[in-house]
Formats: structure tokens, C-alpha cells, sequence
């Protein structure tokens, strides 16, 4: 049983935390409204008053919150982790922030005494709820192997993925397969409808071939009913690709649908679908098409 500090108690922190209870773990959860801690709590967790009183006597400190000025605040803020958290905790960042930033926060905890891994995840909302969740690590192997056991309650597939800052590289690929894969969906979708095409029927065979896959299996309900509840927001996955565009930019290569795409998820934000599911990016295709 490990004591663990859960920051973030958002759409995939509190399943995530709820899971680790279930586990048998020690959980204080901090969330800034507190009302979100209830999920946690009436799991067997306990609802920290601050994220000093959270941390206090972890071993294990799990953060997840939206971005990067996020997690630089809940870490290095008066009254975050930095200041509290014992020497040797093991900081566990779930965030999908920059890989840059991520860097300099490691070195800064190593500078503390503290070991730190990026762990951005990947499977939605659904992938949180069911422990299935895809771990791509970056960080240390030995913390990294001490940090399984916790991986492996919250995950399915697990990998140790490179040095500090990997993790968030990898899931910033993730991201613009995602937003590649709903975008082509969405273009599928308004295309079948305009031949009156019988789209349930569409998408199942669809889903059979090679243009399967779990953005399509995930996806499909929300296309279908033009539900778009989050799940994931259209505002996160514009940091993802401000993350994934910026990062290509510093490396020297170029992404030419990366960068279209990009744009595509910027103008459904920047009409008002920001805090939609990212599904929503079905919308910005009936604007295109006069069909919304
Ligand atoms: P979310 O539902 O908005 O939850 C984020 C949580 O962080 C909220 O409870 C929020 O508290 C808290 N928070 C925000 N800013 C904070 C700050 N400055 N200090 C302290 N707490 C703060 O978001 P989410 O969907 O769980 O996403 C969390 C992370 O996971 C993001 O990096 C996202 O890109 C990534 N992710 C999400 C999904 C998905 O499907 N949703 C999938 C994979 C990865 P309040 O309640 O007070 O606002």
C-alpha cells in the first residue's frame, strides 16, 4: 500500500484516484473545487483541504491538471508540492503539457531530491473510467519501475518511453493522430450524409475494415447522436496541438496535415466549441459545408 497525494480531480483525476482507492492505496485528493472530490471520497478517499495537506506524508505525489502553467503552478507555487513533498517522493505527472517544460521541472525536483516521471495518458474518458488507460513514460527507469505498480492499477498498456520529456513528446504524436483521425471521421460523416447514406449502417462496416479504429469505436456515438458532452475538450486538444505544432518547429521537420489539422481544431475553439468533446470538430465541418 502506498500513501499517494492526488492533484487534479478533473473528468480523468477522479476516476483515475478512485481506481488507486479501490487498489488499496492511502488517497488525499486535493481538487481547487472542492466538490469534485467527491467521487474520491465516497470511494474511501480522503478530500485534502490544500495541496500542503495533500502532500504531507505522500510517497507518491499524482498530478493531473490541463496545462502547463497548471502543473508549473500546482509544483513550484507557494504552497505546491516543491515546498511540501518529502525528499525522495516519486512526483508522477499524468498532464499533457510541453515536453520543454517538463524538462525543467524534473531537473528542478532532482535539484530537491525529489524523482520525477511524466506519465501523459491516453484512451479518453472511457479509458480512465475502465483502467484501461495507454501510459507513455518518460523519466528514470528505476522510478519508473517503482512507479509500475501504480501504472499498472490505472493502465493498460505501459511503457517506459525515454528520458524526462519522452512521455509528452509521445503524447503529443498521440494527439495529432487523434485529431487527424476525428477530423477525417467527421469529414466521413458529413460526406455519407449528403448521400443520404444510412450512417449507423456506414460506420459499422467502416469499422470492420482498415479504416477501423478506436477514434472510430470511441467516437462513433457522439457522431451518430451529434452529442458532444465531454469527454475531451476542444480547448485541450488546441494546447496539444499548440504542443505538437511548436515541437515539430523546434525540431526542423514539418507536418503538413499536423498543421492543417491544427488550424481546423483553432477555428472550432475560436467559434465558441472549446468546451465541447473534441468530437464536436464534426461541427466545424458542417460550417464549412453550409451543413450545420
Ligand atoms: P478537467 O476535467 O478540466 O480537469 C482538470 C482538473 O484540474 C480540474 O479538476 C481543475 O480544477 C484542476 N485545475 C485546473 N487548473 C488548475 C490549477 N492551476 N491548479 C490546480 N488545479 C487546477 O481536465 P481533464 O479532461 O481531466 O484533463 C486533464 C489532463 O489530462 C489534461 O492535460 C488533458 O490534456 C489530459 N487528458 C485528458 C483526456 C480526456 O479525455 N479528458 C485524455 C487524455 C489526457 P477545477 O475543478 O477547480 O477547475
Amino acid at each position: 500500500m502506498t500513501t499517494i497525494a492526488f492533484i487534479g480531480l478533473g473528468i480523468m483525476g477522479s476516476p483515475m484516484a478512485v481506481h488507486l482507492v479501490r487498489a488499496g492505496h492511502s488517497v488525499a485528493g486535493y481538487n481547487r473545487s472542492p466538490e469534485k472530490a467527491k467521487a474520491l471520497t465516497e470511494a474511501g478517499g480522503r478530500a485534502a483541504a490544500s495541496i500542503a495537506d495533500a502532500v504531507t506524508g505522500a510517497e507518491v505525489v499524482a498530478l493531473m491538471v490541463p496545462d502547463s502553467p497548471d502543473v508549473q503552478d500546482v509544483l513550484t507555487g507557494d504552497g505546491g508540492v516543491f515546498a511540501h513533498a518529502a525528499p525522495g517522493t516519486l512526483i508522477i505527472d499524468f498532464s499533457t503539457i510541453r515536453p520543454d517544460v517538463t524538462r525543467e521541472l524534473a531537473e528542478e525536483a532532482g535539484r530537491r531530491g525529489l524523482r520525477y516521471l511524466d506519465a501523459p495518458v491516453s484512451g479518453g474518458e472511457a479509458g480512465a473510467r475502465d483502467a484501461a488507460l495507454s501510459i507513455m513514460v518518460g523519466g528514470d527507469a528505476a522510478a519508473f519501475e517503482a512507479a509500475k505498480p501504480i501504472f499498472d492499477v490505472v493502465g493498460r498498456t505501459v511503457v517506459h518511453v525515454g528520458p524526462s520529456g519522452a512521455g509528452q513528446t509521445v503524447k503529443a504524436a498521440n494527439q495529432l493522430m487523434v485529431a487527424a483521425h476525428l477530423e477525417a471521421l467527421a469529414e466521413a460523416v458529413v460526406f455519407l450524409r449528403a448521400y443520404g447514406v444510412d450512417l449507423e449502417a456506414a460506420l459499422e462496416v467502416l469499422g470492420g475494415g482498415l479504416a477501423g479504429s478506436a477514434v472510430l469505436t470511441q467516437k462513433r456515438a457522439n457522431m451518430i447522436d451529434h452529442s458532444f458532452e465531454p469527454g475531451f475538450r476542444i480547448a485541450l486538444h488546441h494546447k496539444d496541438m499548440g504542443i505538437v505544432t511548436s515541437a515539430a518547429r523546434e525540431a526542423g521537420v514539418v507536418l503538413p496535415l499536423g498543421a492543417l489539422v491544427a488550424q481546423l481544431v483553432a477555428a472550432a475553439n475560436a467559434n465558441g466549441d472549446g468546451g465541447l468533446d473534441h468530437s464536436a470538430l464534426l461541427r466545424g465541418v458542417e460550417r464549412l459545408s453550409g451543413t450545420s
